[in-house]
């Protein structure tokens, strides 16, 4: 890295912790004076206001995002000799959770401009044993949900909307479209804890029922054991952070969404020098993206996030490998060429840094380092 040049963090957490700090010091002294450390009062409020927020009835905290998708896939009956359709373009994590619930992942390829999974070729990917199609929010835009609906007939819906906590469409919020939703509160994520959580949302009290089963060893009354189950529930320091910054979440929403705004006009000279910038069809689609990744694409890719690094800023890539070519899922039998779109995205795409405090003069300095990049 250049002398003298600043650093710009791909997220920087510091300024949102301390809107929340004197709250949530407030909420940890409850906890530790009342030692709940276990699905304590915080935990069941954050469930109810997270609902609320959602749209939905009914939301049960888990101990991180792949768990909520594969007590979520659990509660829907994916299990072995049944196969679940995603995206190729995602977080490995998808994917991973459907094969530790025992079910055969089928991947289908994005859509060419918003790289989320493409309508058109879901209908080719679903059989007799499909028991769940998991489309993903992926960057915190949101899927097309109408189309898949349509699509799905009978077949189950399970949103993956770790990446899209608050994105709306006609006022209905991710995780408010399918049977149910998995999200993640991963640090790093729009609403992001400071450690590991998660939370499976769902309209249907039978499905939140099944998910607080297997997520807490099978039981609803305790020491009696209804099916085997796992430990994973939201821990009550967690959903404690978790509240305080749900009620920022909208705020934060918002300035992320005038940060990408800020971004399209710093960059759009840039376009003729092969830049494309995530100018998608959103309001078109009367879908309300959140920013959660601010991703465009370049031609020679690595080389100029070398040159970014160089000159401090931290961009990162989301994400350089799709599920069909990493080595953990070679047994699925799948090859370079199978998802055409989303392998050359893999080698063109760039995430700059995003986050609700990102100031204009980062911003300014992260284009003109691309500039310089390029
Ligand atoms: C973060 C993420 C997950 C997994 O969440 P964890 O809490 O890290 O287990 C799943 N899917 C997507 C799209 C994600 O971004």
């Amino acid at each position: 890295m250049a002398e003298g040049a600043s650093v710009i963090p791909f997220v920087d957490l510091r300024a949102a912790h301390e809107e929340v700090a004197e709250e949530i010091d407030a909420g940890f002294a409850r906890v530790l004076g009342s030692t709940a450390f276990m699905q304590g009062p915080d935990v069941a409020a954050f469930e109810e206001e997270y609902a609320a927020f959602s749209g939905v009835a009914h939301c049960v905290g888990v101990a991180n995002g792949t768990d909520a998708i594969e007590l979520a896939l659990r509660a829907l009956g994916a299990g072995p000799g049944s196969e679940v359709v995603l995206p190729a373009n995602t977080f490995v994590a998808t994917a991973e959770a459907v094969l530790r619930a025992g079910a055969r992942p089928v991947l289908v390829d994005a859509e060419p401009a918003r790289l989320l999974i493409d309508p058109d070729r879901l209908a080719a990917a679903i059989t007799p044993s499909t028991a769940a199609i998991v489309p993903v929010h992926l960057y915190g835009r949101l899927a097309r949900m109408d189309r898949i609906a349509e699509v799905a007939g009978d077949v189950p819906v399970l949103e993956d909307a770790a990446q899209s906590q608050g994105a709306t469409r006609d006022g209905v919020g991710a995780g408010g479209f399918g049977a149910i939703a998995a999200t993640s509160f991963y640090p790093g994520k729009n609403l992001g804890a400071y450690g590991d959580a998660g939370a499976v949302t769902t309209g249907s009290a039978e499905l939140a029922r099944r998910v607080r089963l297997l997520g807490n060893h099978g039981s609803v009354v305790k020491y009696r054991h209804e099916t085997l189950g796992f430990n994973s529930r939201l821990d009550t320091l967690q959903a404690v952070v978790l509240r305080a910054k749900l009620r920022r979440l909208a705020e934060w929403n918002d300035r992320r969404r005038r940060a990408a705004a800020r971004y399209g006009e710093l960059l759009a000279d840039l376009v003729d020098a092969g830049v494309t910038i995530p100018a998608s069809p959103e309001e078109a689609l009367g879908t309300d993206h959140v920013w959660h990744l601010y991703v465009i694409r370049v031609r020679d890719r690595d080389r100029v996030l070398a040159g970014l690094h160089e000159q401090g800023v931290q961009a990162q890539i989301h994400y350089p490998v799709p599920v069909h070519l990493q080595p953990a899922f070679a047994d699925l039998g799948y090859r370079a060429g199978d998802f055409p779109v989303a392998e050359r995205a893999a080698g063109e795409i760039l995430s700059l840094p995003i986050f609700p405090h990102i100031t204009p003069e980062q911003q300014e300095e992260v284009a003109g380092a691309l500039r310089k990049a390029l």
